[in-house]
């Protein structure tokens, strides 16, 4: 294909960073792709990995580039931002991949200059592993990619949008429009939420004293492994995924209390038919997610179990 932008920088050479960077020269999206960490480790141990020039320092790695890649995590987009705003080039395409959407277009909004398009967006695409060495070129394909573009009217603005967007399906991903708040909310029910329910149950699980480590590992297979493979995630991204997106959060971490409470009395007066009803609900939506290929029906979520 012919590339959609001449030079690529990206800034945070992690999971995404580094999914990013494969993706781009496996597609030939950008004929150039420049990269840096905050993380001198990390640097050294991406210049093995072929992602692209590796710089010692972000400013210089964003100059000429006609796209910007924030993809650190968001309590650090805002600092990066400013950091790199003078050194952008005029007409350039400044994005994120940040997983909330409001902190971060704060954040970072005041310092895209006027002759700089910011596109937020976010990847609904991940694993649990991080790092240079955890990326992969397929990471986004078939996977939702959501633009929260601002309201700027400017033509040249909803040019970088259209070209940003050619850009991730480039990549195999599916584009999406949303408002920032929008986002905010859907997210919190669909990742936001699950992450904090794991981490909270694997801590508990470890906290409980009648149970040993060792028996909850033991059979852990009843259940309780796919909680930790969801708590295995990064602790920094998901500590400011919360702080930054506390109010949705909030607000449905309220709605599920209050449902939990509801679960909790029907087992205490034994109402079978309240349980039974909330069961079948949730599983009409697993069967919902599959339809939606977002999930595969093979049991045990395709685990090659032998
Ligand atoms: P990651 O694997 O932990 O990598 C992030 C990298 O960014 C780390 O090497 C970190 O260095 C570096 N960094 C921190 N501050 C920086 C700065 N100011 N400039 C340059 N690099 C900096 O994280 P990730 O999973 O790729 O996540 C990156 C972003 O993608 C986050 O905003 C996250 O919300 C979003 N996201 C993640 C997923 C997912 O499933 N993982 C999915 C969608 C979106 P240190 O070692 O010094 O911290």
């Amino acid at each position: 294909m012919s590339a959609l932008y001449e030079r690529l920088a990206i800034l945070g050479i992690g999971l995404i960073g580094s999914s990013l960077a494969r993706a781009a020269q496996a597609s030939g999206a950008a004929r150039s792709v420049a990269l840096y960490d905050a993380d001198a480790d990390v640097r050294a141990r991406a210049r093995g990995l072929e992602l692209g020039e590796i710089f010692e320092d972000a400013a210089a790695a964003v100059a000429g580039a006609d796209l910007v890649v924030l993809a650190m995590p968001v309590g650090a987009m805002g600092e990066a931002a400013r950091a790199i705003c003078d050194a952008l080039a005029p007409g350039a395409v400044l994005t994120d991949v940040g997983s909330v959407k409001g902190a971060v277009i704060e954040a970072v909004a005041p310092h895209a200059r006027d002759d700089v398009f910011f596109v937020p967006g976010h990847p609904i695409a991940g694993t649990e592993h991080s790092g240079p060495e955890a990326g992969f070129a397929t990471l986004f394909r078939g996977r939702w990619h959501i633009l929260t573009p601002l309201k700027d009217a400017r033509a040249a603005y909803a040019d970088a949008v259209a070209r940003l967007g050619d850009f991730w399906r480039a990549l195999g991903a599916n584009v999406e429009f949303m408002a920032p708040a929008r986002h905010d909310v859907v997210l919190a029910v669909t990742s936001h939420l699950p992450h904090l329910i794991a981490y909270n149950i694997v801590a508990m699980a470890e906290d409980l004293e009648n149970v040993t480590e060792n028996e909850v590992v033991k059979y852990s297979a009843s259940g309780f492994r796919d909680f930790t493979r969801i708590a295995a995630s990064d602790p920094v991204m998901w500590r400011d995924v919360f702080l930054s997106n506390r109010e949705a959060v909030l607000e449905v971490l309220g709605r599920f209390t209050e449902d939990l409470a509801a679960l909790q009395r029907a087992i205490r007066w034994g109402d079978g038919q309240v349980l039974f009803d909330t069961f079948e609900r949730a599983r009409r939506v697993r069967r919902e997610v599959i339809e939606a290929g977002q999930d595969t029906p093979a049991p045990n979520w395709g685990r090659d179990e032998t």
